[in-house]
C-alpha cells in the first residue's frame, strides 16, 4: 500500500538517483576536456585562476598546454578539491600560482599526488603587497592567511610584473627542453603580451581620470591594488567575507557609509547572487554594476583578462566617470 509519506520518499530517492548521474555526467565532461594530453612536445602547466591560465598560454604559445584548477565559474574562496585536480597536479611540469594564500588548493592537490618535481613560480609572492583591511578570507573558511592582499592582477601593471615571473619560467623550462630558440620565442611573446598591459593601463589611466575621488561600495575586497593605481575610491565593501552576507547591521552601516559620503554607485559580480545587493540598492536609490574580479572565467577557451579587463573599465566609466549627480 501506497501512503503518502512512501510516495514522497520513492520521488525523492528517484530524484536523487538523476541528480547522481547528471553529477557522473557532468564530471565525466570536465575530466575529458581537463586531462593532460599524451606526454608530447609541449610543457604541461597547472595554473591556479584565470588569469594567471590565461597569462601562461598567452606567453608560452605553441611551447605549452596549460590547465587550470579552478573549473569556470568556481570560486577560489570556497574550493574544494576533486580526484581530476590531483591527476592535474601530478602530470603537471611547471605548477603556477598566486601566493599570498588565495590558492593553496594547489599545495593540498601537490600533496595528494604524493609530491610534485614541477618547479612552482607563486606569480605574486615577493610583490609589494596591500594590507588586508577587513577580515576577507581566503581558502578554508575562518583560515586566515598572512602575506596581503592577494588580488595583485586587476593592476595592469602588477599583472605585467607577475606575467613576467611566469614567461621567465617557462622560458627555463623550454630552454632546458629544446634549447635557446624556443625560450626565445616565449621571451618575445611575454615582452609583447607586457606592452599590451601597458597599453590597457594607458587606457584605464585615461578613461578613468574623470572617475578620480568618486566613492562607491564594491562587491568583495578585490579592488584595492586597482583603486590605488587609478585614484579610485572604495568607500566600502558588501562581503567582507566572501561568500558571507551581510548582517542587516553591517547592511545598516553601509547605508550609512552610502549616504554620509554620497555612494553614487554599487558593484555586484558575476558568478554571485545579488538579490540582498538589489533590494538594498533599490531602496537606497543606487544604480548596480557588475564589476568582474577574474578570478575565474565563464569560458577559459575564448575567455581573455584583456577582455575581461576592457569590460571592467567600461562598466567603471559608466558608473563613475559620468556627471557627477
Ligand atoms: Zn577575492
Amino acid at each position: 500500500m501506497s501512503t503518502p509519506t512512501s510516495w514522497m520518499l520513492r520521488l525523492l530517492v528517484f530524484t536523487g538517483l538523476l541528480s547522481g548521474v547528471w553529477m557522473a555526467g557532468s564530471w565525466l565532461g570536465i575530466s575529458r576536456t581537463q586531462r593532460w594530453p599524451g606526454r608530447g612536445d609541449r610543457i604541461r602547466v597547472l595554473a591556479t585562476l584565470f588569469p594567471l591560465y590565461d597569462f601562461a598560454r598567452n606567453v608560452g604559445g605553441d611551447a605549452v598546454e596549460v590547465r587550470s584548477l579552478l573549473p569556470p565559474g568556481a570560486d577560489p574562496h570556497e574550493f574544494a578539491l576533486a580526484p581530476r585536480d590531483v591527476q592535474l597536479a601530478a602530470g603537471a611540469d611547471l605548477l603556477v600560482a598566486n601566493g599570498l594564500g588565495l590558492d593553496e588548493f594547489l599545495a593540498r592537490a601537490v600533496g595528494l599526488a604524493g609530491g610534485s618535481r614541477a618547479p612552482l613560480v607563486e606569480a605574486a609572492a615577493g610583490l609589494p603587497t596591500l594590507a588586508v583591511h577587513d577580515d576577507h578570507r581566503h581558502g578554508e573558511a575562518g583560515h586566515a592567511h598572512g602575506g596581503g592582499d592577494p588580488h595583485l592582477w586587476l593592476d595592469p601593471l602588477l599583472a605585467r610584473r607577475m606575467v613576467s615571473r611566469i614567461a621567465r619560467a617557462i622560458a627555463a623550462e623550454a630552454g632546458a627542453r629544446w634549447g635557446e630558440e624556443l625560450a626565445r620565442g616565449v621571451r618575445l611573446r611575454s615582452v609583447a603580451y607586457g606592452e599590451a598591459l601597458q597599453a590597457l593601463h594607458e587606457e584605464f589611466r585615461r578613461e578613468l581620470a574623470p572617475a578620480r575621488g568618486r566613492p562607491f561600495i564594491a562587491f568583495h575586497g578585490a579592488y584595492a591594488y586597482l583603486a590605488r593605481r587609478y585614484g579610485l575610491n572604495v568607500a566600502a565593501v558588501w562581503q567582507t567575507t566572501p561568500g558571507r552576507e551581510p548582517s542587516p547591521r553591517e547592511v545598516g552601516r553601509l547605508l550609512e557609509t552610502a549616504r554620509r559620503l554620497r555612494v553614487t554607485a554599487l558593484f555586484s559580480e558575476p558568478r554571485f547572487s545579488t538579490r540582498a545587493l538589489e533590494m538594498i540598492a533599490s531602496d537606497a536609490r543606487l544604480p548596480v554594476f557588475t564589476l568582474d574580479p577574474i578570478e575565474t572565467a565563464e569560458h577559459y577557451e575564448s575567455g581573455s583578462y584583456l577582455g575581461a579587463m576592457r569590460r571592467n573599465l567600461a562598466v567603471l566609466r559608466q558608473a563613475l566617470a559620468g556627471p557627477a549627480p
